[in-house]
């Protein structure tokens, strides 16, 4: 089987909560990705079967291509019903913290949170875990959460309990958190997992095809002109920066999610080290980067941008205009230099 990774005391101490509780909510970070919200509904599969009453509560909506994942309509948004929510997380006598390592991660929810007297438990990959858990499981190099949601499954004995639901959900976030397994996937545990997933009956196929195959005509068209006419290049840094302002996606009829993955395309360049997505939204402009090897986005993040995240993805914010964005990143590229590979690339 795979290796064991999890530390026993946090495993023992998450044992005696999980025997002394009875209503749990699993929570994860804001705007859920596959990972979020997959490694929270399959833990709640798992924990639903045996005989727990589970409630998964995500700070906002799940976005639209994710809503297939059993489990989705039994969720509920914070943001949609904020008084029940937070009674809910009151209420609880064990809440779950999945894919997000600090409170303010939750956004609106994170007061409520915070003011719960139920004992949490941190099941995370993001670097720089904060003490607000009892539990802390705390991995930043496992790709993703619902790779350690089954980890801990399984370390719990509870393994007979993945259904074919749980497993579907856990393999969505294994998935989408490691781009189909096409970066932070050379653990070989990873495919003993999938096996073992595959054996509970998922149809992985038609998981990356419900959860990627899922573009509008308007976002593809948004996605083609922000690399046809606002991908800029930089050689001398070997990075690249798309930048989309409200007026523009206004023009594509933009919804959440509907530049997802855009980041990544321009690192199919050899010559592009690092990439750059500037998304001008009402009150800041989000940042989101992805790099390739050890050129580290998560620090460039964090100075440039007050945010954080892996090595290879991260993001931040920016308050000020688009330009000023821009200017403050092109200032700061030279800095960055040293962490591009000495070997000269093809272009
Ligand atoms: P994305 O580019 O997909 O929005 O985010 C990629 C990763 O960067 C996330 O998984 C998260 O770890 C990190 N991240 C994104 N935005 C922020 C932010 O504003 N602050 C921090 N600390 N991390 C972020
Ligand atoms: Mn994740």
């Amino acid at each position: 089987m795979i290796s064991r990774i999890i530390d026993e005391k946090e495993i023992a101490k998450l044992r005696k909560l999980l025997d002394n509780s009875d209503r749990i909510v699993i929570t994860c970070h804001l705007t859920p990705d596959g990972d979020a919200i997959g490694s929270s509904l399959g833990l709640a599969h798992v924990l639903g079967a045996i005989g727990k009453r589970v409630t998964v509560l995500t700070p906002d909506a799940v976005p639209k291509h994710l809503r297939f994942l059993p489990g989705v309509r039994d969720s509920m948004a914070f943001s949609a019903y904020e008084e029940y929510g937070a009674k809910l997380l009151r209420d609880a006598d064990l809440i779950f913290c999945l894919d997000f390592n600090e409170p303010k991660r939750v956004d609106r929810m994170e007061n409520a949170l915070v003011a719960s007297q139920a004992p949490k438990v941190l099941i995370d990959h993001h670097l720089n875990p904060g003490k607000f858990t009892e539990v802390t499981i705390s991995h930043p190099e496992v790709s993703s959460t619902s790779m350690l949601v089954f980890r801990v499954i399984c370390r719990l004995e509870l393994f007979d309990k993945i259904d074919r639901a749980a497993a579907e959900c856990i393999f969505c976030g294994m998935m989408t958190d490691t781009g189909n397994f096409s970066y932070n996937s050379n653990d070989p545990d990873l495919y003993t997992v999938i096996a073992e997933l595959l054996r509970k009956g998922i149809d992985k196929d038609a998981i990356y095809a419900r959860a990627m195959n899922t573009k509008t005509l308007s976002a593809m068209r948004l996605n083609g002109y922000a690399l046809g006419e606002k991908m800029e290049l930089f050689p001398e840094h070997q990075c690249s920066i798309i930048s989309l302002t409200a007026d523009e996606l206004k023009r594509f009829e933009y919804e959440k999610g509907d530049t997802e993955g855009l980041v990544n395309q321009p690192l199919a360049l050899p010559s592009v080290q690092w990439s750059v997505y500037l998304r001008e939204d009402p009150e800041q402009i989000k940042v989101s980067m992805r790099s390739k090897g050890s050129f580290p986005v998560n620090r460039v993040c964090s100075e440039l941008f007050g945010g954080g995240g892996h090595l290879n993805a991260a993001g931040g914010e920016f308050k000020g205009s688009m330009q000023e964005c821009i200017a403050r990143l092109k200032d700061a590229m030279p800095s960055y230099d040293s962490f591009l590979p000495s070997e000269p690339l093809k272009k």
